[in-house]
């Protein structure tokens, strides 16, 4: 199924997150034959969200080139989901926490805070709850923006 394919290669908030997202906005049923234009409307979904960070990923990828270039050592990431093309880019750990506005929503929300480095303000990025850290859950949105691998 080409949705699942998609989800491998981006998913916001995580493979299975994104799809519990995706199948009950869009009512994708469980046999897809019953509902197959609620398939076309989550992929579309999908792929709006993606073209929002394709830019951001070309950028990231071609700053690493440059930096190598000239024998820098490539400083560590601030977002580790930079060096996954976004992917993970609003981790959400638990399946069935996670925000519930569309996903170019969030994903806009995300890029735009960190594009105006605010992301280290002790607020959650994606739903504005403060007392928050990067490299935790927020209990509110159910986002780890600090990516899978701080949870792991
Ligand atoms: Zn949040």
């Amino acid at each position: 199924m080409r949705l699942r394919n998609c989800l491998y290669h981006f998913a916001p908030y995580g493979f299975h997150a994104t799809w519990h997202h995706l199948a009950t906005t869009h009512h994708i049923p469980g046999r897809i034959e019953s509902n197959p234009s609620s398939l076309v409307r989550a992929l579309d979904e999908l792929e709006t969200a993606r073209a929002l960070m394709l830019p951001r990923a070309v950028a990231f990828a071609a700053q690493r080139r440059l930096q190598k270039r000239e024998g820098r050592r490539v400083p560590a990431a601030l977002h580790p989901w930079d060096s996954w093309g976004c992917h993970d880019i609003a981790y959400c750990p638990d399946p069935q926490k996670h925000p519930a506005e569309p996903l170019p929503v969030v994903v806009d929300r995300v890029l735009g805070a960190c594009a105006a480095g605010t992301d280290r303000a002790g607020r959650c990025l994606v739903c504005g709850r403060e007392d928050w850290d990067l490299w935790r859950v927020c209990q509110n949105c159910g986002v780890a923006s600090g990516g899978r691998g701080a949870h792991h």
